[in-house]
């Protein structure tokens, strides 16, 4: 088997905890839609889904019809929302695989019917309103039209009505309680088309936390699932809620003691200012350590902060250890988890990065090999 220094553990209890906390939360007459896009943020689509799975949820999230197609061959069941749409090469996959497509105009809605139609299935699609985003989906003014189209269209149903919030992460703006009352008056301005039971859902995690009144009969939640929650800094009652499943580690390469006034990788952007010992890190941005890292960054050794000094290079590092006990080759390296006392989030890491958690998640989950385990067996990767 191949073997690389670097890995990213993913702790799939954490992802199950996360999930029943969730749909606690928000209570058991609304459902919880877990967002699996961009490779589960990091932590691997199928394996994030089979433990949401594990965890209760009947409906998952993502971005194209190509992800839901993965879900679909490795046995995920129940519903599959595809969050961007589709185009006409999708249709067949749609079928295929039940997927569920979100829908935002009169060209796309008539395709799918004719598509289906023609095929004599039904499928389920989910209109979405573009209530302030400025991004996906129909503007208000065109919403009843679409609800009526869609409910005499042969070949399609509407499973959900849905928006997205623009900045439901700042709890003080007064933008996502505007936004989900355009959203209900376009329901409103339907009624007449719009079925009891079709599934309305605007909440993501933010809003989940700080817009209760924004829940209606579904939620769609990705960052918390995956242990972050961009609103809870300072919400007490939420802020231990989740329990980030990211972790990323490495190994001490090579320690050595230099004198003061010695350069420190490309550019020498840092000059030792005192005899100063080294540990040289396997890790770099092609690791998804970004460059931007360079002379900002801690990473965890014996359960102490280290400083990441000069530049990050593609593959290697260096961490300041003088000051912390016995340094070794071989020794754990965490870029970002726990060890021992000390934790490193993805929120301290965005912030050296001038990004946000979510980025972070992505980055070190696509750039490294990943590897899965049960909360408490620590080095039984699987
Ligand atoms: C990604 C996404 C979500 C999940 O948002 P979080 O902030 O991660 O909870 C919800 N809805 C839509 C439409 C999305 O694209």
């Amino acid at each position: 088997m191949t073997y690389s220094l670097n890995r990213v553990e993913i702790d799939l209890s954490a992802l199950r905890a996360n999930y029943r906390r969730m749909q606690e939360i928000v209570g058991e007459r609304v459902r919880v839609m877990a967002i699996v896009k961009a490779d589960g943020y990091g932590h691997g689509m199928i394996r994030a889904a089979q433990a949401f799975s594990e965890a209760g949820a009947r409906t998952f999230g993502v971005a194209e019809a190509e992800e839901g197609v993965l879900l679909r061959e490795a046995g995920v069941e129940g519903e599959i929302v595809v969050l961007l749409g589709v185009g006409l090469r999708e249709f067949e996959d749609v079928l295929h695989y039940r997927l569920q497509p979100v829908v935002y105009d009169k060209a796309l809605l008539a395709g799918l019917s004719e598509y289906a139609h023609g095929r004599n299935v039904c499928i389920g699609v989910h209109l979405k309103v573009d209530a302030g985003m400025g991004r996906l989906g129909a503007m208000p003014e065109e919403v009843p039209g679409l609800i009526e189209m869609a409910s005499k269209l042969p070949g399609v149903f509407l499973a959900g009505i849905m928006s997205h919030f623009s900045e439901s992460d700042n709890p003080a703006s007064g933008k996502t309680m505007e936004q989900y009352r355009r959203f209900e008056g376009c329901c409103r301005a339907a009624q007449t088309f719009l079925r009891q039971d079709v599934t309305r859902h605007v909440a993501n995690t933010a809003a989940v936390v700080s817009f209760p009144e924004t829940h209606l009969d579904m939620v769609r939640s990705g960052i918390g699932l995956y242990g972050y929650c961009p609103a809870c800094d300072g919400n007490t009652a939420s802020r231990v809620t989740f329990e980030p499943a990211m972790r990323f580690a490495s190994r001490v390469s090579q320690v050595k003691d230099v004198p003061a006034g010695f350069g420190v990788s490309y550019g020498h952007t840092f000059v030792t200012s005192r005899p100063t010992r080294l540990a040289v890190l396997p890790v770099g941005y092609d690791d998804g350590y970004l460059r931007r890292l360079s002379n900002r960054a801690k990473v965890l050794i014996h359960g102490r902060r280290a400083s990441v000094l000069g530049n990050v290079c593609m593959n290697a590092c260096v961490a300041d250890v003088t000051d912390l006990p016995s340094v070794h080759p071989g020794d754990e390296v965490v870029l970002m988890g726990r060890q021992g006392a000390e934790v490193i989030d993805a929120n301290e890491v965005a912030g050296w990065m001038e990004t946000i958690s979510y980025e972070v998640l992505c980055l070190f989950g696509s750039r490294n090999r990943r590897g899965y385990r049960e909360t408490g067996s620590a080095d039984n990767l699987s």
